[in-house]
Parts: C-alpha cells; sequence; structure tokens
C-alpha cells in the first residue's frame, strides 16, 4: 500500500506509481510477444510541398494494435522498446519494411516519392547505421535516394562523432537525413550548420502555438529564415488548418505534413488513393486531402 504521512514530504509510494509500473511491466512482456511474431504494421503519413501540394515523402508510422488492448500509441510503446533494446529487432523490421513497400510502390509507378523512417539513438548506438541501411536498400532493391531518415534533435545532441560520420556517408551515398521534432531538444542554433543534415522539422507544436502567440511565431521564422540560409529543406509537422499552412507558406517552409493535408494511412489506402487516380497531388485548391 502506497504510504503518505499526508505533509507530502517524501512520497516514495504511491498507488498510481504501482499501476504504471504494472502497465509498464505488462507491457514490455506483451512488445517481447510482438516483436517476435513481427504483430505491428506501418502507417503512412504524406508530406506535401506547399506550392503543388504533391506527395514528396511518406512518413512511416508504426502501429501496434494489441489483441486485447487495442491501438497503443507509439508514444507509449516506442521507450519501452528503446529501454529493453527491443527496438533493434523491431527497427530491423520497421526499416526493411519501410524500403519494401516503397520499392513495391515504386515499381507500382509511383516512382518521386520518397519514403521517411524514423531511426532511434538506441539503433544509432547498437548497428552501424551505414552497414545497416545499405544492406536493406541492397535487399528491398530501393534506391538510396528514395529514403529519408528521421533522427530527433535530441539524438543528434547525444550522438557520437563515429555516428555523425556514418550519417555523413550514408548522405554522400545519396540518402536523405531529416532533423525530427526541431525545437524541442535545445540544440545551439549554431550546431546546425555542422550537422549532416538535409532537411529540419519543425515541431508540431510550434506550428499549433504559431497562429495563438507573437513569441512563437517569432521563433517559427527565425527557424526558417535560419534553415533557408544554411540551404536546408524545412518541413512544418502537425498543420491541422488552413491558416496554419497559409502561415507557414509565408515564411519560407517548403513543405508540409499534418491532418490537414491527409491522417496517416494504411498502405491499402495509400495505393488506392494514389496508384489508382495516378497522381500525387492530394490537396487540391484548399480542400480535403484525397479528392482530387
Ligand atoms: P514523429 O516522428 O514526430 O511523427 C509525427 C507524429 O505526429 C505521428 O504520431 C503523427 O500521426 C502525428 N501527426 C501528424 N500530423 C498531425 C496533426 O496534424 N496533428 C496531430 N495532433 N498529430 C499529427 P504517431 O504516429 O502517434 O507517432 C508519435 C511518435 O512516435 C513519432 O513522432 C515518433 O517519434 C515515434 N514513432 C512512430 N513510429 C516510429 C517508428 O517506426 N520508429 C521510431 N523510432 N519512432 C516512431
Ligand atoms: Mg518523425
Ligand atoms: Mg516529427
Ligand atoms: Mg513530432
Amino acid at each position: 500500500r502506497a504510504k503518505s504521512d499526508g505533509k507530502g514530504i517524501f512520497k516514495v509510494y504511491s498507488p498510481e506509481m504501482g499501476n504504471k509500473m504494472r502497465r509498464y511491466h505488462y507491457l514490455l512482456e506483451e512488445l517481447r510477444l510482438a516483436v517476435a511474431c513481427k504483430d505491428f504494421y506501418l502507417s503512412f503519413q504524406p508530406i506535401v510541398h506547399v506550392e503543388d501540394c504533391m506527395i514528396e515523402y511518406f512518413e512511416a508510422l508504426t502501429r501496434w494494435d494489441h489483441p486485447i488492448e487495442g491501438m497503443i500509441a507509439p508514444s507509449e510503446f516506442i521507450p519501452i522498446a528503446e529501454e529493453s533494446n527491443l527496438i533493434l529487432e523491431l527497427g530491423d523490421w520497421i526499416m526493411y519494411e519501410s524500403c519494401r513497400q516503397m520499392a513495391a510502390w515504386h515499381n507500382a509507378g509511383m516512382r518521386k516519392v520518397k519514403i521517411s523512417v524514423n531511426v532511434s539513438g538506441v539503433q544509432l548506438k547498437h548497428r552501424s547505421i551505414f552497414e545497416w541501411v545499405m544492406k536493406n536498400l541492397k535487399n528491398t532493391g530501393l534506391p538510396s535516394h528514395s529514403l529519408m531518415l528521421e533522427i530527433t534533435e535530441s539524438t543528434f545532441i547525444k550522438a557520437s562523432k563515429g555516428m555523425i560520420e556514418e550519417l555523413e556517408r550514408l548522405r554522400e551515398h545519396g540518402v536523405t537525413i531529416a532533423i525530427d521534432d526541431f525545437g524541442t531538444g535545445f540544440s545551439s542554433l549554431s550546431t546546425l550548420a555542422d550537422l549532416p543534415i538535409d532537411v529540419i522539422k519543425i515541431d508540431r507544436s510550434f506550428i499549433s502555438q504559431a497562429d495563438k502567440s507573437q513569441k512563437y511565431n517569432d521563433i517559427l521564422n527565425i527557424i526558417s529564415e535560419l534553415g533557408q540560409k544554411l540551404g536546408l529543406k524545412i518541413v512544418a509537422e502537425g498543420v491541422e488548418e488552413i491558416e496554419q499552412f497559409e502561415l507557414v507558406k509565408r515564411m519560407g517552409v517548403s513543405s508540409v505534413q499534418g491532418y490537414l493535408v491527409s491522417r496517416p494511412e494504411s498502405s491499402a489506402n495509400v495505393g488506392n488513393k494514389v496508384l489508382r487516380k495516378n497522381t500525387g497531388n492530394l490537396f487540391a485548391a484548399g480542400t480535403s486531402a484525397w479528392e482530387i
């Protein structure tokens, strides 16, 4: 039982903590099983160009539909997978499956679109990222210029010299590198110039605050300007409203991702919506994303 002295000085244990720990250990064991059975699937969310709204990338987002619990959010299971190193085996599946799917879409005619895959810091630490990515490209037949890796700002801050060098080598081979959730990791802006990156993905929190607060609006402007000066492409995450779309477009952001354009979709829906209509344009005249 939880013990509280009522003065709230030391609270070593509470029932809520117990519940959290039980849930954690339960999910950890379930995750072990799911990883062994490859019981996951990928959802794909388009990233479109602000000018013509053509799809440039699909971000692969991992989904876990648990037989009893139902959908479990990546924000809950990815950290557990990272802390247990299960992300290594899961991440192998994610990378292979993402590249395999994109190669299949390429062969079906969707040639210009790239696949964007989230890579965790744990994977960078335990895998030779260069060899690992090249092996997946070779095994799936996906060209290197059709792959983007998303690495969070907080991972970049902790990255070793060796990791940075491997990412640089991947870039030399045509792989695109994006810094994900930018603005949340407190890296100094000056380090941006030295990182082996091509794309900045500005975190959703800035987009959702920007039309409400001048402060966030200013920060967005500065990131956008700096990115452009450094020759980087800028993606705005989490664009939900047409006003946000117009705002980031005015700021010089090159591409947008968010519910306004499309929610993440199953591979079957992507195939149907994009390949059947034989076009990559998702977002005509500011109307609903997939209707054209
Ligand atoms: P992320 O990489 O920043 O991915 C974008 C997240 O924002 C996705 O959430 C996406 O569904 C959500 N999103 C996109 N547009 C909007 C919008 O307009 N409004 C709102 N409210 N949300 C939007 P999701 O799929 O739940 O993933 C959450 C995070 O979990 C990801 O953030 C990423 O950090 C992690 N994650 C997901 N899949 C993977 C994976 O395969 N590997 C790794 N290492 N991490 C993953
Ligand atoms: Mg991402
Ligand atoms: Mg992101
Ligand atoms: Mg994010």
